[in-house]
C-alpha cells in the first residue's frame, strides 16, 4: 500500500492506494478516528454494489461499525436533486447523526453525490471516498462535491474534503475497457500539465495500464493524485493555478455538449481536446513535434485523437461560447508549451480556435 497525504492544513487527509484495501476498510477508518458509535451510510451504484458492497459491509461490521446502504442507478442522472433527497431520506431513516460518516463506493458520480450529502446532511458530516474507477482519482482529490441542475452540470455543490480516500486497485479489474482508457486520459493529463517524466511513464507503461496491472495502477494513480493534490493545495478555492487542470476541457466540454448521448465518454472528449490544445500550442510557438508526441501518447492509451467530421465546427464554437471562459470574440485557454508544461493564455481569438478545430478533423 502507498499513502499520499493531501496537504490542506487542518483538513489534510491520506489517500491509501493498493491491493485488498476493501477488506481492510474497517481498520483504516478506525485509524482516522471515524467513530463506530454512529451509523455509517454507504452510497454505491447498481454496478459497484453488486461487485463490492458486501465485502465493504463485512469489513466495516467486523470492525464494529453499523452500516446503512443506499444504491443508486448507474450514470450521471443520479447526480440529481431527486436522488440527493432520496439519499438524505436514507440517512435520516438509518439514524445517522452529526458524528456519522458517509462513504462513497463507486466512480465520480457516486463520489460527487455522496460527497454533497456529507457536506450538507446536518450541516456537514465526515466523508470517506472509496473510488472504483480510474477517473475517480481526479474526482476524489480536491474536495469538490455536487450534483447537477436540469439546466447545468455541477451547478449545486460545495467544497468538502474527505477524511480519507481508499483506492483498492483490485476493484478496477472489473472496469469496462472504454472506462479504463477514459480514466487514463485524466491520468496522463496530470503528466501533461505538470510532470513530463510522468507523461512519458504513462506512455511507456500503456500496455501495463490497459491490462490493469496492479503495480502500474498503484504507481500511476499515486502520481496522478499527487499532481492534482499539489495543484489543489496551492489553490484550494480555484483562483488561478487550478485552471491548468482544465487542459483539453474547453474543447472537450464542447464535444460532450454537441455529440449524441453516449458517443464520447468524458475522458475521450478531453483526449481530443488535449490534441486541440497541442495544435494551439504549436500555433503560439511550441515545437511542431508537440502535436505528434501528444497524439502518440494518447493513442497508446487507446484514446481518440481526432474529431469525427460530422461534428459541426460552428456548433462546437457556439458550445464554447456558452462557456464562461469566452468573452467578446476571444477565449482563455490552457495552452501546452511542451510536454509537462502549460500556461493559461487569455484573449485567444476565435479564428485560431476555428482553425484548430478544422485541423482536428484531418
Ligand atoms: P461513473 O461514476 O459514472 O462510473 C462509470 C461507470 O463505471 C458507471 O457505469 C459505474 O457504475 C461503473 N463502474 C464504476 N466502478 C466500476 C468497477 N470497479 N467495475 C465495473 N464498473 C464500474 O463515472 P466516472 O467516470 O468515475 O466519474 C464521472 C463523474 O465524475 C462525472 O459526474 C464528473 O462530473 C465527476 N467528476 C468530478 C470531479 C470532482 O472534482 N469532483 C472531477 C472529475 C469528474
Ligand atoms: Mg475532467
Amino acid at each position: 500500500m502507498s499513502t499520499l497525504t493531501v496537504q490542506l492544513g487542518e483538513r489534510s487527509y491520506p489517500i491509501h492506494i493498493g491491493r485488498g484495501l476493501l477488506h481492510r476498510a474497517g481498520a483504516l477508518l478506525k485509524e482516522r478516528a471515524v467513530t463506530s458509535r454512529s451509523p455509517l451510510l454507504i452510497v454505491s451504484d447498481e454496478h459497484t454494489a453488486k461487485l463490492y458492497l458486501a465485502t465493504l459491509e463485512n469489513s466495516l461490521q467486523e470492525s464494529g461499525y453499523k452500516t446503512v446502504s443506499f444504491v443508486v442507478k448507474p450514470g450521471e442522472t443520479s447526480k440529481s436533486l431527486a436522488v440527493f433527497e432520496q439519499v438524505i431520506t436514507a440517512a435520516i431513516k438509518g439514524g445517522l447523526d452529526r458524528h456519522s460518516a458517509v462513504i462513497a463506493l463507486g466512480g465520480g458520480v457516486v463520489g460527487d453525490l455522496a460527497g454533497f450529502v456529507a457536506a450538507s446532511f446536518m450541516r456537514g458530516v465526515k466523508f470517506v471516498q472509496i473510488p472504483t474507477t480510474i477517473l475517480a482519482h481526479d474526482s476524489s482529490v480536491g474536495g469538490k462535491v455536487g450534483i447537477n441542475h436540469p439546466l447545468a452540470k455541477n451547478m449545486i455543490g460545495a467544497f468538502h474534503q474527505p477524511e480519507l480516500v481508499l483506492y483498492d486497485v483490485d476493484t478496477l479489474s472489473t472496469l469496462p475497457p472504454r472506462e479504463v482508457s477514459a480514466g487514463l486520459a485524466e491520468m496522463i493529463k496530470h503528466g501533461l500539465i505538470w510532470d513530463a517524466d510522468f507523461a512519458h511513464w504513462c506512455h511507456d507503461h500503456a500496455v501495463d495500464l490497459l491490462a490493469l496491472d496492479p503495480a502500474a495502477l498503484e504507481y500511476g494513480l499515486k502520481k496522478g493524485c499527487s499532481v492534482k493534490a499539489e495543484v489543489v493545495s496551492r489553490d484550494e478555492r480555484e483562483n488561478d493555478l487550478r485552471a491548468i487542470l482544465n487542459l483539453g476541457h474547453t474543447i472537450g466540454h464542447a464535444i460532450e455538449a454537441i455529440a449524441g448521448y453516449g458517443e464520447f465518454l468524458h475522458g475521450e472528449a478531453i483526449s481530443i481536446g488535449m490534441v486541440g490544445s497541442a495544435l494551439l500550442g504549436v500555433k503560439l510557438g511550441a515545437a511542431p513535434s508537440l502535436v505528434e508526441e501528444t497524439r502518440d501518447m494518447l493513442s497508446s492509451l487507446r484514446l481518440p485523437t481526432s474529431l469525427p467530421a460530422h461534428l459541426d465546427t460552428d456548433r462546437l464554437l457556439e458550445a464554447m461560447m456558452h462557456d464562461k471562459k469566452f468573452k467578446e470574440g476571444s477565449i482563455t485557454f490552457v495552452v501546452p508549451r511542451s510536454i509537462g508544461y502549460v500556461e493559461v493564455v487569455k484573449d485567444i481569438p476565435i479564428s485560431d480556435i476555428r482553425q484548430v478545430i478544422e485541423q482536428l478533423k484531418e
